[in-house]
């Protein structure tokens, strides 16, 4: 048993059981003994491998984005340039290095990293030592967006590790699924007695699960008004889909799939995005909306092949097997292919028109 399930079980045992959303916020974020405090979770021999650890490209190709966006808004002297959850900085070291491609963007940033994680700053500052742009570290999103600042936001895989709340449609109505304890003291998935008071959930027929993440919403929307009143454009890659349905909660361990109540704090727990949610916040705090694309088109249309073919020029005969492998998976388009699990949800101040990759979108 990990030092967190007992204090988990401890803490069922006295106030009864917890929601999956307060489960999952531990089992990550617990200061000392959460899955991103106590590891480097990323790469070949950790549990899972994000975008910007496969191929240096993808980093390119969001800074190339983040320049052509910083251009459509009048090139502004000072921008803010925002990234929630930057893992090992390798996102964020890539994009500035593309972005000397236009030096006058490049000194226009001021470099923001909201992230939780100590261990994961500590990474992040070592990838970013030699940066050369004004850095600092915060916690929160609202702490980020503290100056009036025409604003660049980017999330790879950040919004699928916020807690999610689980409902379940049951003969009596909706009920919440929660975590507390089976008859051996073990964690084990219950549902709340009564009705939630806090949510309006649509009707479905007896079975159905749907997920929330008021995080996420909250946070959606925050960023949205940002932009709306100081200009800007927010850029969110993870997997998930325009809208919600079925238990997406899930458990990784070693590149494999785990059991989401065993060993709390030793997997990673993620949920799918709920896009259409994120959008409908921004929308509504004012932000333009772009169509959600797979992230195999919108990295296509940046330029993805011209940019294998560039970095393959000069590379030995194995480094181009490995750009043009990179390059495959991040474009898979079967349907457990990142290409195609994996979207690009886009919001803007709504004067700066259609973003680079993007056509507008009303679906919201
Ligand atoms: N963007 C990186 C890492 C993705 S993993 C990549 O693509 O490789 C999720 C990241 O979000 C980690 O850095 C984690 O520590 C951070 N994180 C998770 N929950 C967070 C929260 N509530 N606030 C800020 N950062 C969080």
């Amino acid at each position: 048993m990990t030092a967190l399930e007992r204090e988990i079980i401890e803490l069922i045992g006295h106030e009864g059981p917890i929601s999956v959303a307060r489960y999952m916020a531990l089992c990550l974020g617990h200061p000392t003994r959460g899955y991103y405090a106590t590891r480097d979770p990323f790469g070949a021999r950790g549990d899972f491998i994000t975008a910007p650890e496969i191929s240096q490209m993808f980093g390119e190709l969001i800074g190339l984005w983040c320049a052509e966006v910083w251009r459509q808004m009048g090139a502004p002297a000072r921008i803010a340039l925002v990234e929630l959850g930057p893992g090992r900085g390798t996102l964020m070291n890539d994009l500035l290095r593309a972005a000397k491609a236009l030096p006058e963007f490049r000194s226009a940033i001021e470099l923001t990293l909201v992230e939780t994680s100590p261990t994961l700053s500590k990474v992040q500052a070592r990838t970013l030592a030699g940066a050369g742009v004004p850095l600092r570290w915060v916690t929160a999103v609202e702490e980020a967006l503290e100056p009036p600042l025409p604003t660049l936001v980017i999330a790879n895989e950040f919004f699928d590790a916020l807690p999610i709340r689980q409902f379940v449609r049951t003969s009596a109505g909706w009920r919440e699924r929660l975590v507390g304890l089976s008859g051996e003291g073990a964690l084990a998935f219950v549902l709340a007695d009564a009705a939630p008071a806090d949510m309006r959930l649509p009707e479905r027929p007896a079975g159905a699960v749907l997920e929330a993440c008021p995080d996420g919403i909250a946070i959606a929307a925050r960023i949205g008004r940002h932009l709306a009143a100081h200009r800007g454009a927010a850029l969110a890659i993870d997997y998930g889909a325009a809208g919600t349905g079925g238990d997406t909660l899930q458990a990784v361990r070693a590149h494999g799939f785990a059991d989401p109540l065993s060993a709390p704090g030793e997997a990673d727990l993620t949920a799918h995005v709920d896009f259409g949610a994120l959008a409908r916040a921004a929308a509504a705090a004012g932000a333009g909306v772009m169509e959600l694309l797979p992230q195999a088109d919108f990295l296509e249309r940046l330029g993805l092949e011209q940019r294998a073919a560039r970095l393959a020029s000069a590379a030995t005969e194995e480094q181009r097997a490995a750009i043009a492998a990179a390059a495959a998976r991040l474009t898979d388009r079967t349907p457990t292919g990142m290409g195609a699990l994996f979207k690009a949800l886009a919001f803007a101040d709504p004067r700066l028109g259609p973003l680079p990759g993007f056509a507008e979108s009303n679906a919201t």
